[in-house]
């Protein structure tokens, strides 16, 4: 089943014309990982679906359109969005970032998120601006998860952070993803998209250039090569 379906999105920051019909189907409890370079439109994507920017075309979720739809109406129809800059109260603890964000009747708690995010129960008691990046992301994440989506929207969730905990926060989408949860990841690392998502879309110059699976991804070199900076 279809969760969310962008047909022919066209987006806008005043007269610039940054999305120019995108394409993406998200079907529920899978993964989708959008690729592409620099100022391609990616985290454009995730703020027209969030209501964020100027947008036409079709955007649905769970059938139900979100265009023209505020904000925190499309967040109260399950979806979360976790920006680059992660939007985290940096002079608060982290237990309470996690008991601010939650939204009532939400099965998730700050304990029940410290099951899945041990790091973050080491540091329970610190301030959130003192965290490691590695630590502020899970706890983005986290705090996401405190509304209960139904999709969550990652921005580039493991940029520039130590491989070591690139490979933490891949364990943590898997394990989201087991949970039955629906991810639309947008990142620049085809080695964290080939271990998470189900299907790959490459965005370039505000449109959708290829979709594929994970083993046409890998097996695409002349695709990356033409569509991506390769790493
Ligand atoms: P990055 O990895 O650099 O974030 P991206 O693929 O997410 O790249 P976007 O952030 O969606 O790219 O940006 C797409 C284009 O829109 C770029 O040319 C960028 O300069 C432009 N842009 C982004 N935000 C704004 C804004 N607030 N006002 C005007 N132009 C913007």
């Amino acid at each position: 089943m279809t969760a969310l379906l962008i047909r022919d999105l066209h987006a806008w920051y005043e007269k610039s014309h940054i999305l120019q019909g995108v394409d993406v189907e998200v079907q529920k409890g899978k993964t989708v990982a959008i690729l592409g370079r620099n100022g391609a439109g990616k985290t454009t994507t995730l703020r027209s679906i969030m209501g964020l920017v100027r947008t036409q075309g079709t955007i649905t979720f769970d059938g139900r359109s979100v265009v023209g739809v505020p904000t925190h109406e499309i967040a109260g129809r399950g979806l979360a969005l976790v920006p680059e800059n992660r939007a985290i109260f940096s002079t608060l603890d982290v237990r309470e970032n996690l008991s601010i964000a939650r939204r009532k009747g939400s099965p998730w708690t700050p304990d029940a998120a410290a099951e899945l995010f041990p790091v973050l129960r080491k540091r329970w008691k610190s301030a959130a601006g003192r965290l490691s990046g590695g630590e502020q992301q899970m706890l983005a994440i986290a705090r996401a998860l405190m509304t209960n989506p139904k999709l969550l929207l990652l921005d580039e969730p493991t940029e520039g952070l130590a491989p070591v905990i690139v490979d933490q926060l891949v364990e943590l989408m898997l394990n989201l993803k087991a949970r039955g949860l629906t991810i639309l990841l947008v990142e620049q690392s085809i080695q964290v998209c080939s271990a998470v998502a189900d299907v790959h879309a490459i965005l370039d110059e505000g449109r959708v250039v290829w979709t594929g699976s994970t083993a046409s991804l890998s097996s695409s070199a002349d695709i990356l090569a033409k569509h991506l900076t390769l790493e």
